[in-house]
Order: structure tokens, then sequence, then C-alpha cells
């Protein structure tokens, strides 16, 4: 086997254990006196430690789904309505077609003074604005308002109303969602159906013609205010229009006003109220309207 001049290549044994390949020396090494057991006490050196680092090293424990499954709170039940547009069951009634109930005049707080008439209440203008007999703080609110198909006037004197997501006074101090007659109607963009009133410009025109009923869906986040007055946390709003963004998460700059910049006054849970608009146009609608109050 041994033939001097000629390679034969060999495992190289350390101790009844094979080396590997990187530790095959010929055998024309060999005949060379080459030190065997060197090479064995350098592979040891060399091996030995690695192989104990690797017997040592702890093995990570295996990852499982449900390190990450989160079960508590369980979140309640909320039977819906029939309908997306129906009240679920937790849902405040703030008009379900028969009276204004849960409304009073905004001026002096006596009755509401709009007119109801086959499921749905129409502006009385000369009585003025109406807001909820209850105060709100956050909430999920759903209303369906109606411009009259025989809508006269223009820009903002064409059926204007407005939703006071917060009211914070008389006349029409608080957080206006306008409520306007939009449907080929140009006036300034942050004064159009869908816009907060001077300060937010919807995201776009949905709206229906007059005649037709129009919806908007909200999400209410109601500002904080810290001891001294001063603004903890800005109020917010998110709003559909007929199933259509117009307003996203919006953080409001103050209350909505006619002149001037919005500023903020401090204020806890707070009515709703709607705007009787004193321009001269036709009166609109409102039916549908309820709300969930949000913790
Ligand atoms: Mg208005």
């Amino acid at each position: 086997m041994c033939r001097t001049g000629r390679r034969y290549v060999v495992p190289v044994s350390c101790g009844g254990n094979v080396l590997s390949p990187v530790w095959y020396i010929s055998t024309t090494a060999m005949t060379n006196r080459f030190h065997v057991p060197a090479a064995c006490l350098l592979a040891t050196l060399l091996v030995a430690p690695l192989a104990a680092q690797q017997a040592q090293a702890p093995t990570a424990p295996k990852p499982s789904p449900k390190e990450t499954e989160v079960w508590e709170p369980e979140p309640r039940v909320v039977t819906p309505g029939s309908t997306p547009d129906a009240a679920p069951a937790d849902a405040i009634v703030l008009f379900g077609g028969q009276n204004l109930d849960e409304w009073v005049n905004a001026k002096g707080g006596g009755p509401a003074g709009w007119t109801v008439a086959d499921g749905v209440f129409t502006v009385n203008k000369p009585v003025g604005n109406i807001q909820t007999k209850r105060s709100f703080s956050n909430y999920q609110l759903h209303i369906e308002w109606r411009v009259p198909a025989n809508i006269t006037g223009k820009d903002q004197g064409r059926g204007n109303s407005g939703l006071f997501l917060a009211s914070t006074g008389g006349g029409d101090a608080g957080y206006e969602l306008q409520i306007l007659d939009s449907y080929n109607n140009r006036t300034y963009a942050n004064g159009q159906a869908g816009s907060i009133y001077k300060q937010a410009i919807p995201l776009a025109n949905a709206m229906r013609k007059p005649g037709e009923w129009n919806v908007y869906d909200v999400i209410w986040t109601a500002p904080v205010f810290n001891a001294d007055g001063s603004v903890k946390s800005s109020a917010r709003v998110t709003v559909l229009h007929n199933g259509v963004l117009v307003q996203n998460n919006y953080e409001f700059k103050g209350e909505t006003v006619y002149i001037g910049p919005p500023t903020y006054k401090a204020h806890g849970a707070t009515p709703i109220k709607l705007q009787a608009h004193g321009d001269p146009s036709e009166p609109l609608s409102f039916r549908n309207i309820w709300l969930r109050e949000l913790k």
C-alpha cells in the first residue's frame, strides 16, 4: 500500500475517531515521517473546543402560535340591527320616528318644537336650534337627513343646517359638522356638506340630490382638558357620508366659528345639537338617529 513517490490519501485516525476530510494526509507525507500524533493534537486543540461549545449551546424554545394569542378581555356581545342603518341593541335611539322626546329647544330647554310627521321630523326655523336632553362624551352616531326636492337658494343659503357634535353653549357654539345641499351647489370647500365648518374640507363630495336621504355615520372623540382649562387631548372625528369617508380622524383646532380662528374652551359631557339656519331656503328633515356611547 505504501509506495514511496505515490500519493495515497487515507483518513487519519485520532483516538479511534476518524477526522474530517481536512485532516486527511498522504502516505507520501507518512513515509516522509510526518508526525501523525502531532496532527491528532492539532485536531484536538481546534475541534474539541468547538464541539464542546456546540454541546453547551442552549437550545431555543420552539415558537408557538399561542404565545401571541390574547383571550382577555373578551369583547361583549352587541346584537346588531337587522340592517347596517338600524340601531344595534346597545344604542340610544334619539329619534325612532315617533316623537322628539329625546330633544329640547336649545334656547331655554323647552319642547323641541320641530315638526314630526310620517316618521321624520323637519326643522322649524323660527323655533331655533334643538339639542339632546342627554349629554355625551365619546360616541358613534348614525343620522339621516334630507334636503327637500323643492329646495331653492344657493351657496350657504341652500339647505343649510348642521350637526353640532358637541354643543358648548347657546346659538352655534360647539363643533359643527356641516349639513348643506352640496349637490351642484358650489360654496367654500370648508363649508360644504361633510366639512368641519371652516376647519376641514371633506375628502369627497358624496352628496345625494335633493329629495333623497343622506346618511352621516360619525365617530366622535371628545376633547379632554387639564384642570387649568388647557387642552390635554384634542377633539377628533371620523365621518362617513353615504358610506364614503369624508373626515378621517380629523383633529379639531378648536370649536368651529363663523368668524376668526377656532379656539378651545374647557367643557365636559355635552348635548348634541341640530341647527336651524337662518337662511330662507326650504327646511331639511331628519330621521333614524341613534347613538352608541363609547367608554
Ligand atoms: Mg350649518
